[in-house]
């Protein structure tokens, strides 16, 4: 069931702090429509009315009930083959959006399964759905991007794998960020 599967990322993204409480959200693509959270919705306690169908091309009377980064959401999937997206608000990777240009995980399972994320719009605050063609087009290229001071968005095919990109870029730069405070050179 659809609705099980965005209730398991949602509870784990935020029993993993990866989102607070009414940030964060996530999508499924269904042919030319996609399936959102609803704006302001909990991620921790997602109900079936906590979706939203709407087009992906084409506006509907369900359009403004949609995620407030509906734009980003519809981007991705115009530009990449990617079938679900997720956007959290990972603290540590944040962080270190406002000291690097790019994370390289310096862990093996990061390195091995991100190699390298970029940080979008540097220096510039974006507001929620804005830089959407930017996001997607970086992510044809990468698995996941980090928007700077604002979060993650990663792309993939099944929503559980673009929360494990979430969940991994999160302790790559959980580690970076000890070994930063340790000052020991990564690279
Ligand atoms: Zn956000």
């Amino acid at each position: 069931m659809l609705i099980s599967q965005f209730q398991a990322v949602g509870r784990d993204l935020c029993a993993r702090g990866l989102v607070s409480s009414h940030s964060g959200n996530l999508s499924i693509k269904l042919g030319e429509r996609l399936c959102i959270t609803h704006r302001g919705s909990m991620l921790s306690c997602l109900e079936e009315h906590d979706l939203v169908e709407t087009g992906i091309n084409k506006n509907d009377r369900f359009t403004p009930l949609a995620s407030t980064e509906l734009a980003v959401h519809r981007a991705i999937y115009k530009r990449t083959p990617a079938s679900a997206i997720v956007h959290a608000h990972p603290a540590y990777a944040i962080a270190l959006s406002f000291t690097e240009q790019e994370i390289i995980p310096c862990d093996v399972e990061g390195n091995l399964l991100l190699s390298k994320v970029p940080v979008l719009g540097w220096g510039t605050t974006i507001k929620p759905g804005e830089f959407a063609k930017e996001i997607a087009d970086e992510l044809t290229r990468h698995k996941i991007v980090l928007v700077y001071g604002h979060g993650s968005f990663a792309a993939a095919q099944l929503l559980e794998e673009a929360y494990q990109y979430t969940s991994a870029l999160e302790e790559s730069c959980r580690l970076l960020y000890l070994l930063k405070t340790l000052q020991i050179k990564t690279r």
